[in-house]
């Protein structure tokens, strides 16, 4: 599997730290309210999986699971809810949890979806941003890591279903592309 990384971009040590800052800072904003910390299945399952750990609060956790139509590298806007919360969220903090924020546009969507639903709060953690394609007005609440524009595979990302594994993130090598 490795062969087809060209180089790491972010390494286990480097991820591990900022999820440790990034879950003391919202164990510091969230004191004393119920939250509810939403993933978004199926790439933000292992950065949702450490952060849990690193928030020191009470809380609940769940899931949606959503899809762009479009080809698989690139989102569309239209967006289609495959697997919805399993209960109402108008008493909770909604803390969506997200892979990388790359157009915005399944953001957008969603925190507009959620606040339908009158919960008392919408915010979004995100281990990676990719500003530079920003298509949407959206802004994460909590960022792990900025990364350029390119296309990173590893710790819950994707290709083609491959690579969420790894244990860092990574850009993977042109030939990845062309044999699958
Ligand atoms: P957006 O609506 O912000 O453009 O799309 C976000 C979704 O696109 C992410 O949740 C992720 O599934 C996918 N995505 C965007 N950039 C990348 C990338 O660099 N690598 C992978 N594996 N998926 C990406």
């Amino acid at each position: 599997m490795e062969e087809y990384i060209d180089r790491v971009l972010i390494s286990k040590e480097e991820l591990g730290k900022r999820v440790v800052e990034l879950g003391a800072e919202i164990t510091r904003d969230y004191e004393g309210k119920k939250i509810l910390v939403l993933g978004i299945l199926k790439g933000a399952v292992p950065f949702m999986a450490d952060l849990i750990r690193e928030i020191k609060l009470p809380l609940a956790y769940d899931f949606m699971a959503l899809s762009s139509y479009g080809v698989s590298t690139q989102s569309s806007g239209v967006v289609r809810i495959l697997k919805d919360l399993e209960r109402s969220v108008e008493d909770v903090h909604i803390l969506i949890a997200e892979d990388i924020v790359d157009t915005g546009l399944t953001l957008k969507y969603l925190k507009e979806n959620l606040r339908a639903r009158n919960p008392l709060s919408v915010k979004v953690v995100t281990l990676l941003d990719k500003a530079a394609r920003r298509k949407a007005d959206v802004t994460p609440d909590y960022n792990g890591f900025s990364i350029p524009d390119e296309f990173v595979v590893g710790y819950g990302l994707d290709f083609n279903e491959e690579y969420r594994n790894l244990p860092y993130i990574g850009v993977l090598k042109q030939e990845a592309y062309e044999i699958n």
